[in-house]
């Protein structure tokens, strides 16, 4: 049986505000954590502590602090990016399971655990009594879509080791949401595609800005599905994408600040009219933009 050390390795609480939605969400992270400790040495002084905080809930996110010399940290299969000054980012993706591990190694050798409960949400599903729509796609439509999908995947791998990861997002834009993350149709019985980002639909042609703070790892026009196109990297694998942008102000390899406008709102692309759709991905998991921004005033 492992030593459990309750008091060395805790959560601490967090100032979310008591916004009803987010509420739910936040209270996971509250919990003093019990984690089971394991290693080389068998050393009886306590472990610094580990921190984090944020929203433990499908789509959600923690931000946290491991403790000085921490070696490597993961969630799950995933390591995490550990900052010089011991933070990190880790995110639970939309069909994430109901618990994953957090795990910090550290400079000792010892293996401090915590295993985090991630409440699962209830996604809109629409039922459709119509069949899928066929998705075999045309060898001519792929010949085009296969330079964009790669320069979007490369796009999205990209480490610019930008900071914005570290902040509270904003919204892009305030206006009418028009589609939630997560929303999915199912068609007879075959599941399509969720919905992966948010979309706002505050009027054609109006402007956007960064929600954080970034590097744009791309900025093209013209994509068959996207349409004008912005990706920022956010840094320690987080990245935002903007859709069916009418203008870009931005270039690829600038450095964008939050706040700073960067894109007008348009339909270029696949859209069936003018919105911003802002998707949230941390490595291959897709996140829920509210849940960075909270509700929108
Ligand atoms: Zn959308």
């Amino acid at each position: 049986m492992r030593p459990r050390r309750p008091a060395s390795f805790r959560a601490i609480a967090s100032g979310v505000a008591a916004l009803a939605l987010l509420a739910a969400f936040s209270g996971s992270a509250l919990r003093a954590g019990a984690p089971t400790v394991s290693g080389a040495s068998a050393s009886l002084a306590p472990l610094p502590a580990l921190t984090y905080d944020g929203k433990l809930t499908q789509g959600g996110y923690i931000r946290g602090k491991a403790p000085p010399g921490a070696a490597s940290a993961a969630l799950g299969e995933q390591s995490l990016e550990l900052a010089e000054d011991g933070g990190f980012f880790a995110a639970f993706d939309r069909d994430s399971p109901d618990t994953l591990e957090l795990r910090v190694t550290l400079a000792s050798g010892d293996i401090a655990r915590e295993t985090l409960s991630i409440t699962p949400r209830k996604w809109f599903i629409q039922r459709i009594n119509l069949p899928k729509r066929p998705s075999g796609a045309s060898e001519a439509w792929w010949k085009r879509r296969e330079p964009e999908y790669n320069a979007i995947v490369a796009a999205r791998a990209a480490r610019t080791g930008a900071q914005g990861w570290r902040q509270d997002f904003i919204w892009p834009v305030k206006g009418r949401i028009s589609g939630m993350f997560g929303r999915q149709r199912i068609y007879r019985g075959e599941a399509g595609s969720y919905h992966s980002g948010i979309d706002i639909a505050p009027g054609n042609g109006v402007p956007f800005v960064a929600p954080a703070d970034g590097v744009v790892v791309l900025a093209a026009t013209g994509f068959s599905l996207e349409g004008g196109l912005i990706i920022i990297d956010h840094g320690a694998g987080l990245n935002s994408a903007f859709l069916h942008c009418s203008r870009i102000a931005v270039e690829q390899g600038e450095a964008v600040s939050q706040g700073q406008y960067i894109g007008n709102v348009g339909s270029s692309g696949r859209a069936t009219g003018p919105h911003l759709h802002w998707s949230l991905k941390w490595n291959d998991a897709r996140l829920d933009p509210l849940l960075f921004t909270g509700p929108m005033e």
